[in-house]
């Protein structure tokens, strides 16, 4: 694939990694954390019982545990309660709030788990949309209740302590590791060859039908875009795509996306239409693509080079400074996604 291919975006829309179309091949679906999920087998899936109820019933149990939609789940729970109080989290939970907290940690805080205050704020939460900026001040009071080094979290006991006002949340990394807890229940039934998806987020496991890899296309940014022409072998690894076209709003010729950037509080407007990365797991896939998407399109980039992360920008290049919204996507692989991904 050449480093620099460029396409006409279109208007937006949700377009994101898409199957390529294998035979015989099962496909179960069904809704989950405000999307959809589906699972693709090799074979008859139907005809084995209790399975979409299996895969249900693990999707329901992680919602309830670390939804920031649900008031009744553990996690807004947690986002209400007493400054002081300790919390014993259920398994999934505490391994999503361990790597969030790494994660956090090795990308100095791009990721960050506990930005819930201000998301809500930008109107990217549980409450109103919003189609205009909040006021600086309000921004300025809920910046104190952010910041991931104030999550204090014991792994051996698995308590979280609420250091006063702290809301979780873990839309960055959620879908990633759900995707993760299925192919882990797949795999537990014996279903070794699978590629599950959540929302766009998948992670593929043995081989199609076929006997090959699984394969993804990448897809444009937009619902109408031209498709890249990408498309990434998965051997035992997931792919999650951020993107600022899935959910935001325009003010004022002003793009204000769903990812916030902690250092100041406001919408990332870094010039990254979407970040695709590759990993072992969904929930590393995940948080970096959200990451990256903070650090921009120069520092996002040379740290995944650093980081041999298997990584692509789509980078919206203006083509006339006097009209903003004209302009191209710069496709811009790092070398480690070049050696997993072909171009047609
Ligand atoms: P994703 O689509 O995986 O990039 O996740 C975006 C979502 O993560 C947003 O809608 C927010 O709920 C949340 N979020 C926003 N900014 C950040 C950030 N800097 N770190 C972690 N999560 C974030
Ligand atoms: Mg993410």
């Amino acid at each position: 694939m050449p480093g620099n291919v460029s396409y006409a975006p279109s208007a937006d829309g949700a377009a994101r990694v898409a199957y390529r179309q294998a035979s015989r091949l099962s496909t179960l679906r069904g809704e989950t954390m405000g999307t959809t999920w589906s699972v693709r087998l090799p074979g008859d899936a139907p005809a084995l019982p209790g399975l979409v109820s299996a895969l249900e019933h693990t999707l329901d149990d992680y919602v309830a545990q670390v939804s920031h939609w649900r008031p009744d789940s553990l996690l807004s729970r947690f986002n209400r309660a007493e400054p002081g109080s300790a919390h014993v989290l259920p398994d999934a939970f505490a391994a999503v709030i361990e790597a969030a907290i790494a994660i956090a940690r090795e990308t100095d805080g791009a990721f960050d788990p506990s930005l819930g205050a201000l998301v809500d704020l930008w109107g990217f939460g549980a409450g109103e949309r919003l189609d205009h900026p909040p006021a600086a001040e309000a921004i300025d009071a809920a910046r104190p209740a952010t910041g991931w080094r104030r999550l204090r979290f014991d792994a051996v006991t698995r308590t979280l302590v609420q250091a006063g006002g702290v809301r979780l949340d873990l839309s960055g990394i959620a879908k990633g590791h759900a995707v993760d807890l299925l192919g882990a229940r797949l795999s537990d039934l014996g279903l070794r060859d699978h590629l599950v998806e959540i929302g766009g987020e998948l992670r593929a496991s043995g081989n199609r039908p076929d006997g090959r890899p699984w394969r993804v296309a990448v897809q444009g940014v937009g619902a109408d875009a031209p498709p890249t022409g990408i498309t990434i072998a998965l051997r035992d690894q997931a792919v999650a795509t951020s993107g600022d076209y899935l959910r935001y709003f325009d003010h004022d010729g002003q793009r204000y996306a769903h990812t916030i950037d902690p250092r100041d509080g406001r919408p990332v407007d870094s010039g990254i239409a979407s970040v695709t990365v590759v990993h072992a797991d969904c929930l590393h896939a995940d948080a970096l693509a959200t990451a990256l998407t903070v650090m921009g399109a120069d520092e996002g980039f040379s740290y995944a080079e650093r980081r041999g992360l298997a990584a692509l920008f789509l980078l919206r290049d203006p083509i006339d400074p006097r009209h903003p919204r004209r302009e191209v996507i710069r496709v811009k692989p790092t070398p480690a996604f070049l050696t997993l991904s072909s171009h047609e």
